[in-house]
């Protein structure tokens, strides 16, 4: 596995492989990795010939300054990790190399319409927009044929989606499953902070979600969502959201209306946020 760190270096580098007709894929992280990334990972080298993962914590999306200070940082073991995978390049890159122009500078600023105004969008502002501008700014610097994403971050996906819509970037979006613990986490660098106590509790999303899916036909949405948020909420959590959404918009819905949906949750134990979402009737579209 190589290591670059700068952008022209990289560049140079991708060139020769893209001239030698080989197929670049890309899996953007943010660290501290886990299975999830790593079956992100996998996928990319089933599907394509150069697999490049980048590692950057970036300071654009965090709009709580202490969940950025928190952001768990695990370098060496990442890079262990990523060789044992097969990763054939890892791009690190510092901020600066990232914003030349500062992280406070001039950004572009995407049109994401609604999709950036609900769930996350409206719990975390300004996130979607640092997401649109990092993510574009990779996609710039690798130029990869296909790009690899978790629909762990579904909302993300969707935006992304739309990111490639509006800069017209020819990268084929890929949306990989989420990978579970054993108890039915959603696996997430984030479940490093939490003690034993929380992580026992923490389990309670995935089996909020799981009571959500199979009593969606039994039960009217609105006290469905009620029943889901009284539950975490005596779990010990602070519930920012329980959703119904259509799956193809994220339109959120009272009721079925004959779309795939989504069932999606966040909520936080003490400081630390958890986002977990499960698609009902079918798997995720390739629309998406
Ligand atoms: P992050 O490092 O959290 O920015 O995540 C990097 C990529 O890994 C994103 O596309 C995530 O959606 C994806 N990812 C995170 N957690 C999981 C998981 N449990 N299963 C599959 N993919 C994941």
């Amino acid at each position: 596995m190589y290591l670059f760190k700068l952008t022209g270096d990289l560049r140079a580098a991708l060139e020769q492989e893209k001239k030698a007709g080989r197929t670049v894929g890309f899996v953007p992280t943010m660290g501290a990795l886990h299975e999830g990334h790593l079956s992100l990972i996998r996928t990319a080298k089933e599907q394509t010939d150069i697999v490049v993962c980048s590692i950057f914590v970036n300071p654009t999306q965090f709009n709580d300054p202490k969940d950025f200070e928190k952001y768990p940082v695990t370098i060496s073991a990442d890079i262990q990790k990523l060789a044992a995978a097969g990763t054939d390049i890892l791009f690190l890159p510092s901020v600066d190399t990232m914003y030349p122009e500062g992280v406070n500078g001039q950004h572009p600023h995407y049109d994401f319409g609604y999709l950036e105004t609900v769930l996350e969008g409206a719990y975390r502002p300004h996130h979607f927009q640092g997401v649109g501008i990092v993510v574009h700014k990779l996609l710039d610097i690798v130029q990869p044929d296909d790009l690899f994403m978790g629909q762990k971050d579904f909302q993300q996906c969707m935006i992304i989606k739309r990111l490639l819509e509006i800069t017209g970037i020819p990268s084929k979006l890929h949306i990989c499953p989420t990978l579970r613990e054993n108890d039915g986490l959603a696996m997430s660098s984030r479940n490093m902070r939490l003690d034993p106590a929380a992580r026992q509790t923490a389990v309670q999303i995935s089996k909020t979600l799981l009571y959500m899916k199979e009593n969606i036909k039994h039960l009217p949405f609105v006290n469905l969502k009620q029943n889901a948020y009284n539950q975490l909420q005596n779990d010990g959590y602070q519930v920012d959201y329980v959703e119904i959404a259509n799956a193809d918009n994220l339109q959120l819905l009272d009721k079925p209306n004959g779309s795939p949906m989504v069932l999606l949750v966040a909520a936080k134990l003490g400081d630390i946020r958890l986002i977990d979402n499960m698609v009902v009737e079918g798997a995720v579209t390739t629309k998406l």
